[in-house]
């Protein structure tokens, strides 16, 4: 098949928006004598004027054949074998083009057949996913009418959704989150085989699917998202607990919190918001209706033992059905998560003096605590007490990791 090719003056790319490290693999790999492309979400982010978050790229050359090019080459993945070539923190990802099974509803487990271009493009998720961008020569390559449906904000499968949902069903978790991220309106088809599918989430790999998720906490979309895979009851498989509180009203403070969330990703200045503090995000509001109904009546005040007890039975019963936290972030997560009862506890104790606690992580505690401020401002004076108190620590202590301070928002 002949790809539509769309010429600089059409799509309108310049060549200095594109990393200059992506454009001197492409050379390096052209004068080998290979073909390479720039592909997947960095065309698609350029042509929807947003800045690209990493540049891949595909090629005719092997693994071993990109290895041995670049020094600072190493190879990766199993499942999916690819090149990174890093340059200092930078990595850039190479990938062999592969020609995919896109007839097939079983389940892909391995994903290394080398292919052309063309195969390469329609193994893709969708559309607006599968063009390339050829950088001798400035054009855009379309063998999918992936350029059309950018133009047109439209999201579609490359290939049958309901066979492609089969094949991977984390690609209907890119599918919502695509149409969070940029507003896309959604294929029927695909809306449709969405239905069908979503019990097949569960029969993806964990990793790739907490991977999906926190990825879009970090998003800037967060608070769509998740209403979008509530919606569709995709979220119901993977995060029951969750995805049955943000069904009831109460689920709007958590909506609240991932909002937060979002515009702080929307202020270019502000820090960004760590992963711990954003699943904290995602789960305080359950947290704290549990510990109030397991305290209830109860007429001692719990303390902080008890607190971080039935903490982390709850971070157990929420995070068990489909994965568990990995090991680390979930104890930052509990960790934070706790220290908010050591700085706004259930009752005010009159005159309790304030001490920073000897916990790794406790800025994330502070990050968390400026963010539940924001929302609540009666916590703004609380927060601006630890703060201070922390960095009077810290004047102490260089070494103590350093906390954010986030801007009143007018
Ligand atoms: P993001 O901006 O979140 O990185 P992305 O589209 O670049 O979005 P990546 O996970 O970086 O997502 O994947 C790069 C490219 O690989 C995609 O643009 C798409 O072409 C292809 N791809 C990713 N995941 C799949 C999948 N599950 N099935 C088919 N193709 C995929
Ligand atoms: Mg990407």
């Amino acid at each position: 098949m002949e790809p539509e090719i769309y010429p600089k003056e059409q799509h309108g790319i310049e060549i200095n928006q594109i990393d200059s490290k992506a454009l001197y693999i492409l050379e390096k790999l052209r004068a080998a004598k290979h073909t390479a492309y720039l592909v997947g979400g960095s065309v698609r982010d350029l042509l929807l004027h947003k800045k690209p978050k990493d540049f891949d790229i595909s090629t005719s050359a092997r693994p071993e054949e990109i290895k041995s090019l670049f020094s600072n080459c190493i190879l990766i993945g199993k499942r999916f074998r690819l090149a990174h070539i890093r340059f200092g923190r930078k990595v850039i990802e190479v990938s062999t083009f592969r020609a995919g099974d896109t007839e097939n509803e079983a389940l892909i487990t391995e994903d290394n057949i080398w292919g052309s271009p063309e195969k390469d493009a329609m193994r893709r998720d969708f559309t607006i996913n599968g063009l390339f961008y050829d950088s001798a020569n400035e054009t855009i390559i379309d063998y999918v009418g992936g350029y059309h449906d950018i133009k047109k904000k439209y999201l579609r499968s490359i290939g049958q959704p309901y066979l492609r949902f089969k094949q991977d069903p984390v690609r209907m978790i890119r599918c919502l989150k695509f149409q969070a991220r940029f507003g896309l309106e959604v294929d029927r088809e695909a809306e449709l085989a969405m239905i069908d599918c979503k019990k097949e989430i569960k029969k993806s790999a964990q990793a790739r699917v907490l991977e999906e998720l926190l990825r879009m906490l970090e998003s800037g979309s967060a608070s769509p998202f998740f209403k979008l895979m509530t919606d569709h009851g995709i979220l119901q498989q993977l995060l029951p607990t969750i995805a049955s509180f943000l069904e009831t009203p109460e689920g709007d403070e958590i909506y609240s919190f991932l909002t937060e969330a979002d515009l702080t990703v929307h202020e270019p200045h502000e820090p960004r918001l760590e992963r711990p503090v954003l699943i904290g995000c995602l789960v305080f509001p359950i947290v704290e209706k549990g510990l109030k109904t397991h305290f209830l009546d109860r007429e001692k005040i719990p303390h902080m033992g008890e607190i971080f007890q039935e903490i982390n039975v709850i971070i157990d019963s929420i995070f068990n059905v489909f994965f568990r936290l990995p090991r680390k972030i979930r104890v930052s997560t509990v960790d934070l998560l706790v220290s908010q009862y050591r700085m706004t506890p259930f009752e005010k104790i009159k005159k309790r003096k304030i001490r920073i606690p000897n916990i790794p992580d406790f800025y994330l505690s502070l990050q968390f605590l400026q963010l539940r401020a924001r929302l609540e401002p009666a916590f703004l004076e609380i927060a601006e007490n630890w703060s201070k108190l922390y960095e009077e620590k810290q004047d102490r202590e260089p070494e103590t990791h350093p906390i954010t301070r986030y801007k009143k928002r007018s």
